[in-house]
């Protein structure tokens, strides 16, 4: 282990300095003046504190930019990570006095007060002041209007506010100043937050305003299967039930992982046209499509037992099983469709093998973006508030399992 030692110490001091050398290089580029640079070489605590904050100690870290502020008073982004580190240890009071005072200073640049700001505006945010956070980007935008991280933070505020229509203004902002490449993933955004407002229109019963932002939505991204569900739900409501099923059906196809969301829906509706045989219809073509989906399963089994197919439904429900162990609603269904088949002992024999051999997975459902989990699907999550970032955990929890 000891020879190893000074390999491992060489190594990190070249990573320390590369990190270093790259921030130092970034504030150049970004303002264009540095405070004297002798002067800070001539302290070992500026270097010390980049150290320590590379190395996330974040303590050490505030101890050294301290002295070395004292040492260099002028130094203005020494006060900034200052008040940055105190706002990331939840010292949110003593972050918002560095960031205040640094607001108070004499012949700052126009980018220097938007900046100081923008970190004034995060300590509000994390101190939960929305108002005054809202009230502080919005300023940074005044000094500057295409400053970008000030852009998200606010559209991020109104959502947690439900303020729909101020978020979907933002992200067209953010649209227009941020990089190229990125609108597929602005108009996800977009499509969600036109769903939302879709939803406050048929909260005030107006059916035809609610439709027309579900349709914007789907134009803005075919993949939002939240709008189709809800354009549906008003096409029933004006009584154009095939039109509905269109709709649904449409989609199924852009969002087939997904389709068991609209499984009630498209039931009732091809009851209610007269046609019931479209329901397993579909069922077994999202089968074929997709030989994982336990959903489809259960609900062509549901479907069967109602019309006293038992037996094959029972099939169904113990392929489901394979697929899908911790389904609460794949037991309930196969005990229910046992005792129907009264509980035939060579079938039972076969559930209790099939269930023996299941993984339990608990919370399946988990953000992609934050690792927030749920029970069931989530579009937006209630942590980072990310749009569509749920994805099912089957194979991440297989994966922990592995590592342990
Ligand atoms: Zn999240």
């Amino acid at each position: 282990m000891g020879t190893y030692a000074p390999l491992l110490a060489g190594l990190l001091a070249l990573l320390a300095g590369l990190a270093i050398g790259k921030a130092w290089e970034r504030y150049k580029l970004r303002d264009g003046r540095w405070f004297d640079r002798r002067k800070a070489r001539e302290t070992p605590h500026y270097m010390l504190g980049l150290n320590f904050l590379v190395s996330n100690r974040p303590d050490l870290a505030i101890e050294e930019l301290t002295k070395a502020a004292t040492v260099d008073s002028d130094a203005l982004e020494i006060d900034l990570i200052l008040g940055n580190l105190y706002r990331e240890k939840g010292q949110v009071g003593r972050a918002i006095q560095v960031h205040q005072g640094l607001l108070q200073r004499p012949r700052l640049k126009r980018l220097e007060h938007a900046y100081a700001l923008l970190c004034l505006g995060l300590d509000y945010k994390s101190g939960g002041f929305v108002d005054r956070a809202v009230e502080a980007f919005n300023e940074v935008l005044r000094l500057d209007s295409e400053n970008e991280y000030a852009l998200i933070n606010l559209e991020k505020l109104h959502e947690e506010q439900h303020q729909w229509q101020a978020a979907y203004d933002i992200r067209r902002r953010i649209a227009r100043v941020g990089a190229a490449g990125a609108e597929a993933r602005h108009n996800e955004t977009l499509a969600f937050l036109e769903n939302e407002l879709g939803l406050e229109a048929l909260k005030q019963k107006d059916d035809k305003a609610a439709a027309a932002r579900f349709t914007q939505a789907i134009e803005l991204d075919a993949a939002t299967l939240p709008a189709y569900l809800h354009l549906g739900d008003v096409q029933v409501h004006q009584g154009r039930a095939a039109d509905a099923a269109a709709t649904w059906e449409h989609g199924v196809a852009v969002a087939p992982d997904r389709a068991y969301l609209a499984f009630e829906r498209l039931e009732a509706v091809y009851t209610r046209l007269g046609t019931p045989e479209r329901f397993p219809g579909l069922c077994r073509q999202l089968i074929a499509a997709t030989p994982q989906d336990w959903r489809g399963r259960v609900a062509l089994a549901r479907h069967l037992t109602s019309r006293g197919k038992s037996a094959e439904a029972l099939d169904l429900l113990f392929e489901a099983l394979v697929h899908n162990p911790h389904g609460l609603a794949i037991h309930q269904a196969i005990w229910r469709t046992l005792r129907q088949l009264a509980l035939d002992p060579a079938l039972v024999d076969r559930y209790v093998d099939l269930a023996g051999h299941a993984v339990f997975y608990l919370d399946p459902h988990v953000c992609m973006h934050c690792r927030y989990r749920s029970t069931e699907l989530l579009w937006h999550c209630p942590h980072c508030h990310e749009w569509n970032s749920f994805v099912e955990d089957r194979l991440a929890a297989a994966k922990d399992a592995d590592d342990e």
